[in-house]
């Protein structure tokens, strides 16, 4: 590492494993097989497609969008990296499996021994994390990114809840502020159905952070606490339709980014609004939610701000379907530049990113 290195090298002492170098040839879609959650049924029990994500890649591939060896492999965020946000008393209370059931609201867990814990069910969320994380370089890079999992936005630095184990869109934001040049504001939009009571709460009064939350004002978690941190708050009651809901998103999304132009906009793009979802109490179709995403990626692509999506929650079985109708229709709109991104990005030094193989010397950051 060079001396003229800035503040910033010596604020993160660890190295990471997820600032890594992409090939040109890979799109910034993240994901990997490891973020399916299935043990013996357990994950049956969850209001929840615990394999959501396996499908939307499945229905990517089917539709010829993307390919095994062209998009990005995530990988498990480490201690190291969760402590970039997390406290570590947090990440010790994660080794007896009763909290572990009660953050992930699945109660069978705390019967099972903390390691099988850890494998089926932490690690798989970890992996999301890192995801996350990876994402908001490659969004810096490439103007966008899509982590297939990720957004868990209940979770904060000390706390964990609502299915959300670890806060991962606060570290990918504290991640992008201590390691990437010029990046030193942001933009959360969380359009989830849900409150985003954890990265709220990490970003209380950091002035570096906006945060606009459009959600159900009657589910949980009702944080009033942490609406305090909420810049622009959009609140919806039950039922709510497509017209009301798009008019009020794009008015709202509009108006943040007018506001205050960010370094990168994390966009929070929960599909548990969708009409029948049990938690959620909206009525959106999904046709409503493909063009949620779109005005999203409108408003940040016309403004050059490099935006990171992250899938969040909602997990009927037609969910996949709906989020890779999406990111299809994104492409087919020029919003994501798939068959450019060989031409646009840097040179890599390094094989495909589909192989587990790649050699930590591989990895950018030397931190
Ligand atoms: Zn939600």
């Amino acid at each position: 590492m060079s001396l003229k290195g800035s503040k910033k090298d010596q604020k993160c002492s660890h190295r990471t494993q997820l600032y890594i170098e992409v090939p040109a040839t890979c799109l910034p879609i993240v994901y990997s097989p490891e973020y399916n959650i299935t043990f013996m049924g357990l994950e049956k029990m969850h209001p929840f497609d615990a394999g959501k994500w396996g499908k939307v890649i499945g229905f990517l591939k089917e539709e010829q969008l993307i390919t095994d060896d062209n998009i990005v492999e995530a990988r498990e965020a480490t201690e190291d990296d969760l402590l970039v946000v997390h406290t570590r008393r947090y990440l010790n209370k994660l080794k007896w499996s009763f909290v572990v059931a009660t953050i992930t609201e699945i109660p069978p867990l705390l019967l099972l021994p903390n390691f099988l814990v850890q494998r089926r069910v932490l690690r798989p969320l970890r992996t999301q994390t890192g995801g996350t994380i990876m994402a908001g370089k490659l969004a810096i890079d490439r103007g966008w990114a899509i982590n297939v999992g990720g957004g868990f936005h209940h979770c904060s630095s000390d706390k964990g809840g609502g299915f959300c184990a670890y806060a991962d869109i606060t570290l990918a934001i504290k991640f992008l502020f201590e390691r990437v040049e010029g990046v030193s504001k942001a933009t959360i939009i969380d359009l989830d159905a849900h409150q985003g009571n954890g990265h709220e709460r990490d970003f209380m009064d950091d002035k570096r952070v906006y945060i606009m939350d459009v959600y159900n004002r009657y589910i949980y978690p009702g944080d009033g606490f942490a609406k305090r941190a909420i810049k622009r708050k959009v609140e919806l009651d039950w039922g709510t339709e497509d017209q009301e809901y798009l008019q009020k998103v794009e008015m709202h999304v509009e108006g943040a980014l007018n506001e205050v132009k960010p370094d990168v906009l994390v966009y929070n793009a929960g599909t548990d609004i969708l009409d029948g979802d049990p938690l959620g109490g909206l009525a959106i179709s999904p046709q409503g939610i493909i063009k949620r995403d779109e005005i999203l990626f409108k408003a940040a692509r016309r403004r050059k701000i490099p935006i990171l999506m992250v899938t969040s929650g909602g997990y009927q079985k037609r969910t996949a379907r709906i989020i890779a109708d999406s990111i299809i229709n994104l492409h087919n709109l020029g919003l994501v530049d798939c068959d450019s991104a060989a031409n646009e990005a840097r040179p890599s030094q390094v094989p495909l990113m589909m192989s587990k193989s790649i050699s930590s010397a591989a990895a950018l950051s030397s931190r």
